[in-house]
């Protein structure tokens, strides 16, 4: 008996460890969970959205997205779905129904037709437009809600939601990282490849790849071998496979799918830590760069504003900072960053020449966009001199216009006339020629002479000509505006009076619209204003839309000819530069006027300006605001100490430099022109931006200045 006594009492003490054990193995249990609920929440419960497109239609995008909202859901998140665009059947209501998602189907499903067809044709047999903003809102409304929201597309990336308007674009528009669906089996490697390489052309981040089965009954090599490859040659991560399900509801999805899903992958952008990748690049600026017109000393002390990505009028910083760009990046950009047109049309020459020379042979971008600009620019103007930047368009017009009057026999006519703050570029030449001392002074041993003129004192500049025509060559003039002075307008009509005293004097006109044209200020060219034709116009700046250095001197037939003489003369110009005429930047340049044409910017550009010009008087409220000076889409906003006396801000009080500093804070950037806070931006701009732009400059000119 005694041995049973025992026994029992072991019994109960295994049970009782094995009790104490299952409890202990419990707690760790609910204790992993929960921090491993607790890390997905930390980590990846940041508001999201995730767009899942697919290599074809009917590879299983529906299903996909029920099962890792399913699993999603699961896991604690707050889900949204939405299909924004539908053509037949009932995927949005499925998915709002099985997912019991509580929206209305507005939301979920904004855009739907009846037809089993492409949206571009499905719609336009439903009599309906597709209007992108009202999908772009409804997803906003749905990222409000939600922890996270999943988007499925409409067929694969290059479907058209209409004519012109892909569903890479809309993907794009709504600033969205993709997951692709694709199918196992023979074939499916270059269909996934392909969606791939046109995400990656789109500028469109993948997380990663699901792969979906839809017949169990095929299971052979290259379902088991497709992910790994895919993989490899993608460099892309698998997420996982959906099995083949019988059938579609929570349970199957929760029992078949959990395991083969990595919601770790699928939540987790595949981005580099953006503080630590930051910190870097900030270090190796201030270690290995030299940037231009900054005190090096000032920025080694800063953190610098590091740019990474660009969509439309926003630029963005390596820790996803988003900010106006209210200077077109240096008074380039025209159409918006990352235009497809232009974008694809940089890539198409890519895959034609990159570069070839043009000393001695030509390439087709060069000469097309030749013909366009001669089309387009002022009647007179008939050759084209490419070159790389706005100084080096100055620098070939100089020297051309100099060489003309050497070349045909009248060698007196040596001297340039340029005007009182002008300012056209930093190489020596046009240095030399450059009428502002805070820039140019320093350089004036290593500069030509050169003869000054005041502005916009039309007295001085007749009483030169008079005096010194017989050995002028040429006066070089900002046309209606000054810009780098701080935009210093010319008073009405002055240009047209300086083409006519030249003209009578027989002195070439040098027009520098490097600032000015490509619409800037309100026309094409600002010397369309006055309805002039200089002798020699200067390109640069917004010719390619703001993507690639180019520039260009336009010259008339007269001009041209002076060049044309016998071999043996040695009158050619000798002048150029290797990259003359590059393939990219002339393709980029056609690409940019096209735009011009089809969206007629230069129309769309007026109310734009009328409103600018409308809500800028508000300015003059500001208590040390003395004047804003506006032509077009180019503005200057001069702030002064005082504004009765006219006092100045001195130079060492930063106080453009200030006011700049100040709007980064509310996501704007502008570069100031010393005491002058200069507007210029793209004209793509709309003007829901435009006001966004004004109240931030506003209030930061206020919070400056007035210390409010
Ligand atoms: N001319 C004018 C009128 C300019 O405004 C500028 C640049 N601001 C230049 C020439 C020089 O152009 P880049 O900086 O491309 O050399």
């Amino acid at each position: 008996m005694g041995g049973s006594e025992e026994v029992k009492r072991y019994i109960i003490k295994r049970r009782s460890v094995h009790i104490l054990r299952h409890k202990a193995w419990r707690i760790r249990q609910v204790f992993w969970r929960k921090h491993r609920f607790s890390q997905i929440s930390d980590n990846m419960k940041t508001k999201q959205g995730i767009f899942i497109t697919a290599t074809d239609t009917h590879i299983g995008k529906t299903v996909v997205t029920l099962a890792l909202g399913v699993l999603l859901q699961k896991k604690g998140f707050n889900l949204g779905v939405m299909k924004p665009v539908q053509c037949g059947g009932r995927d949005a209501l499925f998915l709002k129904e099985s997912l019991k998602i509580k929206d209305p189907l507005r939301l979920v499903n904004p855009f739907f037709a009846k037809d089993f067809l492409s949206p571009h044709i499905a719609f336009k047999r439903a009599k309906r437009k597709i209007d992108k903003k009202k999908i772009i809102d409804a997803y906003h409304e749905l990222q409000r809600r939600h922890d996270i929201v999943l988007l499925e597309g409409a067929g694969g990336l290059m479907v058209p939601i209409t004519e012109n308007y892909l569903v890479a674009d809309l993907i794009r528009d709504l600033d969205l990282e993709i997951i692709i669906v694709s199918r196992l089996g023979l074939g499916t490697i270059n269909h996934t490849l392909l969606t791939i390489q046109q995400a990656r052309d789109f500028g469109i981040p993948i997380r990663g790849i699901i792969f979906s089965v839809s017949n169990d009954k095929k299971f052979g090599f290259p379902e088991r071998t497709n992910p790994q490859i895919i993989k490899k040659l993608g460099g892309i991560a698998i997420i996982g496979t959906i099995p083949y399900l019988e059938k579609i509801d929570r349970k199957t999805i929760l029992k078949k799918c959990a395991s083969k899903i990595n919601l770790r992958i699928l939540l987790e952008a595949p981005r580099d830590s953006k503080d630590s990748k930051t910190q870097q690049l900030g270090l190796w600026d201030k270690k290995y760069l030299w940037h231009p017109f900054t005190q090096m000393k000032d920025w080694l002390k800063s953190e610098p504003l590091i740019m990474d990505e660009a969509k439309d009028c926003y630029l963005m910083d390596t820790q996803g900072r988003r900010y106006l760009d209210g200077v077109s990046s240096l008074w380039v950009n025209i159409h918006g960053h990352r235009r497809k047109e232009i974008d694809a049309a940089i890539k198409r020459q890519i895959n034609k020449v990159s570069h070839s020379t043009f000393l001695g042979l030509s390439n087709t971008p060069a000469i097309e966009l030749a013909k366009r600009l001669v089309e387009i620019a002022p009647k007179g103007l008939r050759k084209v001199f490419y070159s790389d930047n706005g100084s080096t368009a100055v620098e070939a017009a100089i020297k051309i216009a100099y060489q003309y009057w050497q070349n045909v026999g009248k060698k007196e006519k040596a001297k340039i006339v340029y005007f009182e703050n002008s300012y056209h570029g930093d190489t020596l030449g046009s240095v030399s020629v450059g009428g502002i001392d805070l820039f140019h002074k320093v350089y004036r041993n290593l500069t030509f002479e050169a003869i000054k003129t005041t502005s916009p004192y039309l007295k001085g500049f007749e009483n030169i000509l008079e005096k010194f025509s017989s050995s002028i060559a040429a006066v070089i003039v900002e046309p209606l505006i000054q810009a780098a002075a701080g935009m210093l307008l010319w008073p009405k009509g002055m240009l047209r009076r300086m083409r006519e005293l030249t003209k009578s004097h027989d002195i070439f006109l040098i027009a520098d619209e490097v600032a000015t044209a490509f619409g800037r200020t309100g026309k094409m060219f600002a010397c369309e204003h006055e309805g002039v034709t200089p002798d020699l116009m200067c390109l640069a700046k917004g010719m390619t839309g703001g993507y690639l250095p180019l520039a260009a001197t336009l010259t008339t037939q007269r001009v041209f000819e002076g060049f044309m003489f016998d071999y043996k003369d040695q009158k050619t110009f000798f002048h150029g530069h290797t990259y003359t005429g590059n393939p990219l930047a002339c393709a980029a340049a056609l690409a940019n006027l096209d735009i011009f044409e089809k969206e007629k910017t230069l129309k769309r550009l007026q109310p734009k300006i009328k409103f600018l010009d409308k809500s800028l008087k508000r300015f003059y409220n500001l208590a040390h605001v003395n004047e804003v000076r506006q032509l077009g889409f180019m503005v200057g906003i001069e702030l002064v100490k005082n504004k009765k006396t006219k006092e100045p801000y001195a130079w060492e009080e930063k106080i453009g430099v200030k006011v700049c500093q100040e709007v980064r804070k509310a996501g704007l950037i502008l570069r100031p022109l010393g005491n002058v806070i200069v507007l210029m931006p793209p004209l793509a701009i709309e003007i829901e931006e435009l006001k966004k732009i004004l109240e931030i400059t506003y209030r930061a000119i206020e919070r400056i200045t007035e210390k409010k």
